[in-house]
Formats: structure tokens, C-alpha cells, sequence
């Protein structure tokens, strides 16, 4: 990790922090003398605080069945793990622990820098912060990466992380290089509710919400395997994101807006939110609160033109309907000519791929007024699945049909085929595990907490 030591240096002088450095070192030293009592009392408000019950999620009856809402599991040692806090979030956190008002908004604001900025994961490198209070940060927190249980490259660059959570939850990330850009695609749950029948990770038994840590930590750890600290905005091979991993983003609404909004952030990660674009498979009614408190691209996972076929592939479809869909679209705050709305559209042989289909597509757009583009994802095929991918001529007429309807619709072409990377349709390895065992897992950690 490169990190800037020499103007870290500059800052570390006294007169830069703007405080008087013997009285603060005494005050947090004080602080240090914590009871076991206090600790186990400190730590339950925090782990309250960033495992808070998100608000209830829009369940659409059968069609989605409950997620398990599973709190983020503490981490055996009980430190806290300060990824994911908001700038805010991180002063509450220092102050539960004992710093008095003034040094915790202070510590906060180097802190994060240091996280965002520099991706420090040591306490004892931040050199702006005295030194004797290294060992206190370092006995109450972490700056914590996913476990990274496999990482692969491809023949083509990409690579692909399969992580995991400290109770056994598996995910992953995937970074797609090209000429002009490097995407990361997130994850935001551990499987999904959703089923779409062409879709692999719709088939994992267990979901459950990632949290804004564990959705940022993907950034972080992409960034860690780039080299890419200090945050800078030029020169970097990391500049778009899509959250179009595991999971459907707007069923974890309020951590992934958490964690974009890390993202976001121009003192840290520094991602402008043109460049980060969140697919939904239609769930129409966080829509608009996507548009208003992210503001990113939308892309939405249309796949087919008719409620027949739609019901069919997306289930989704039977609560929200296509119309409705395409109306949220085009209410989506933000969109506009130079800001388009992409629909996906996965082509799956003799069940979405007809010419007829492809006219149907562009007059809905049309009708709809949608800034829109359309991406083409051949069906990457998958062990027990029902559907067969459209042949080369198919994609290329269907193309050229919603070109001649001026509206653009490129073919994704697949990336890291070889290691099994095309992203949006991962599922790990936390399929072979049963619920009963994974529950048996997160009681063992539990446990061991005491
Ligand atoms: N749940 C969100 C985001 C994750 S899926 C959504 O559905 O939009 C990201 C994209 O990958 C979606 O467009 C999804 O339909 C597509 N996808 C999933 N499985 C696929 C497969 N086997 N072949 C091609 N595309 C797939
Ligand atoms: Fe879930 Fe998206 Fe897959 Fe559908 S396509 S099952 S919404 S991840």
C-alpha cells in the first residue's frame, strides 16, 4: 500500500491540527481505562447502531418469498469494524467509546481520510493522530477487509474475488478491465429473493442483506488489488461501478445507498455517481427514492416485452407490471438524453429473441418518451437451466431492429467466461451449505463472544 507519508507528516504538526497536543494526549490517555463492563456496554450501542433494523422491505406476497433479515454478525474478538460508518457514524462510534466530543469529531475526520482516502487498515500508520492512542483505536476497532476465500484472474483481466463474512456468508465481486474503463460489479445480498428463472444466483436457498461495510468493502479490497491508494481521480483503472452483482439493490435500499454514498464521497473514494449505475429487476416503488437520495444511472432488467413472457422469466412481473415499470422509468429522477436509462435484455433462444419481440421493444420505449439504450447480455447458461442462448444471427437482427428504431443496443459481450465471472449472474459457494448449518455457524461466533 503506497501511502503519503510526507504530507501526512505536515498535517501531524501540532499548529495543523489545531489543538494544544499535550492536553489531548493526556485526555485520551485517560480514556483508555476502561472497564470490562463499560466495553461490553460500548460495544452493544454500537453493534444496536450499525445493525439497526432496516426499515421493512416491500414483500410482493408469493412472488417474493421473505428474506431473512439477518443483523450483521459481531466479529469474535467484539471490536468494531469501522467500514461503512458515515463520517457522522464514526464520531457517534468514537464518542460511545469514551472521546469527548471535540477529540471524537476530530479523530473522526482523520480517521475517515485516512480509510477513504488512503485505505489505511493500521491505526498505527496514521501519523496525524498521537501516537499514544494507537493501541486504544487499535484494542476497540478494525478496518476491516472482506475475507477473500478465492481470488481468480481471467485470460481477459478480469478478475474475480469470492468473499466472506465473518458468519459465513459468501458473496462476490468482480472487475471487468477494458480499453477506456475498469467496472466493478458489487454485490448487495447474499443470494436473492427474486427467482428469475434464467438467473443463477435466483436459485441460492439463503439470502440475506449485505451491510453498507460489506457492499463498500468491495470497493475497498478492488482497490487494495489495483494499488490504487492514495484515492486520486485520475489515472486509476477503477472508475465505474455497477451494482449488478448478487442481489437486487432495492430490496437493501438503505445500506446500498449507505455504501454508494461512501463511494461518493469527494474526500474519499471520489466516484462521481455518472459513473456508477444500479440495475433493478422492477421494483417499482423505491424507484424514485433511488433517483432522489443515490442520483446514479439506473439500468433495468426488462428481458421481454410481454406480460406472458415477463411473468414467466422475471416473476417480479406479476406485482409490477411492465407499464408500471416503464412509467417509473420514465419518472426516474435524473434521466435525461445525456444521462439514459439502460434496459437489459437477456436473450434467451425461441422465448424473448423474435423480430416481432425487438419492434415491440422500441415502440414501448417510444411510447414511454425513455431516454433509453439497450444492452443485449447473451444468456450465459448455467447447470439446470432451462434456456438456451440465442444464436449469434438472432442477437444481430434483434440489434439491428432497435438500432433502425433509434435507439442504441450494443451486445455485452461476455467477460471472464473462464473463471465464471460474467457479472449479474454469480452464486458461490454458500449454495452447498444448508441454512441450519450456516445458523449453526453464526451460534459458534456468537458463542465465542462469550
Ligand atoms: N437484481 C438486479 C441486479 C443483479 S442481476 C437485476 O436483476 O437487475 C444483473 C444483470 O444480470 C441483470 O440484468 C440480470 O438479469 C442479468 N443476468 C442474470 N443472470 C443472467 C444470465 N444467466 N445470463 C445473462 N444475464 C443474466
Ligand atoms: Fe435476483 Fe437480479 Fe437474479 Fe433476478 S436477475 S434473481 S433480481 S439477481
Amino acid at each position: 500500500m503506497k501511502l503519503d507519508r510526507g504530507r501526512a507528516h505536515v498535517r501531524n504538526a501540532p499548529a495543523a491540527r489545531g489543538i494544544a497536543p499535550a492536553r489531548a494526549l493526556r485526555r485520551s490517555a485517560e480514556r483508555v481505562t476502561h472497564t470490562e463492563l463499560e466495553n461490553r456496554a460500548h460495544i452493544a450501542y454500537v453493534r444496536a447502531m450499525l445493525t439497526e433494523p432496516a426499515a421493512p422491505m416491500p414483500i410482493p406476497g408469493h412472488i417474493d418469498p421473505v428474506p431473512v433479515p439477518r443483523a450483521a454478525a459481531a466479529r469474535p474478538d467484539g471490536r468494531i469494524d469501522l467500514i461503512g460508518l458515515s463520517k457522522d457514524q464514526l464520531r457517534e462510534t468514537l464518542a460511545a467509546a469514551g472521546l469527548e466530543p471535540r477529540q471524537a469529531k476530530l479523530r473522526a475526520k482523520q480517521i475517515w481520510h485516512w480509510i477513504y482516502n488512503r485505505g489505511a487498515t493500521d491505526f498505527a500508520l496514521m501519523t496525524d493522530i498521537a501516537k499514544a492512542q494507537h493501541p486504544w483505536l487499535t484494542e476497540r476497532f478494525v478496518i476491516g477487509r472482506p475475507e477473500v476465500v478465492e481470488a481468480q484472474v481471467s485470460s481477459d483481466g478480469t478478475r474475480k474475488w469470492l468473499l466472506r463474512s465473518p458468519d459465513g456468508q459468501d458473496y462476490e465481486a468482480v472487475f471487468i478491465p477494458d480499453a477506456d474503463r475498469g467496472t466493478l460489479c458489487v454485490s448487495s445480498q447474499v443470494g436473492c429473493t427474486l427467482n428469475c428463472t434464467f438467473c443463477h444466483t435466483g436459485t441460492m436457498r439463503l439470502v440475506r442483506n449485505l451491510t453498507a461495510g460489506e457492499i463498500v468493502g468491495q470497493v475497498m479490497l478492488a482497490r487494495d488489488s489495483l494499488g490504487e491508494w492514495p484515492s486520486q481521480p485520475e489515472g486509476r483503472m477503477l472508475t465505474n461501478i455497477v451494482m449488478m452483482g448478487m442481489g437486487e439493490p432495492l430490496y437493501n435500499f438503505d445500506a446500498v445507498r449507505d455504501a454508494l454514498k461512501l463511494v461518493m464521497d469527494g474526500d474519499g473514494l471520489a466516484l462521481s455517481k455518472r459513473r456508477i449505475t444500479l440495475s433493478t429487476s422492477g421494483v417499482v416503488p423505491m424507484m424514485a427514492r433511488a433517483g432522489e437520495e443515490i442520483g446514479v444511472n439506473l439500468a433495468v432488467s426488462l428481458h421481454a416485452v410481454t406480460k406472458e413472457v415477463r411473468d414467466e422469466i422475471v416473476p417480479l412481473n406479476r406485482k409490477y407490471g411492465i407499464e408500471q415499470l416503464l412509467q417509473a422509468c420514465a419518472d426516474y429522477p435524473g434521466a435525461n438524453n445525456a444521462r439514459r436509462i439502460t434496459f437489459e435484455y437477456v436473450m434467451l433462444k425461441d422465448k424473448n429473441d423474435s423480430d416481432a419481440e425487438a419492434h415491440e421493444l422500441v415502440r414501448l420505449l417510444r411510447h414511454y418518451q425513455l431516454p433509453a439504450k439497450v444492452n443485449l447480455i447473451p444468456f450465459n447458461p448455467w447447470p439446470g437451466a432451462a434456456y438456451e442462448t440465442s444464436t449469434p444471427e438472432r442477437v444481430r437482427r434483434f440489434s439491428e431492429i432497435i438500432f433502425e428504431g433509434g435507439i442504441s443496443a450494443p451486445v455485452r459481450t461476455p467477460r471472464g467466461r473462464d473463471i465464471d465471472a460474467a457479472c449479474g449472474q454469480l452464486k458461490t459457494a454458500a449454495e452447498k451449505k444448508s441454512r441450519a448449518e450456516l445458523d449453526r455457524i453464526a451460534a459458534e461466533k456468537q458463542a465465542a463472544l462469550g
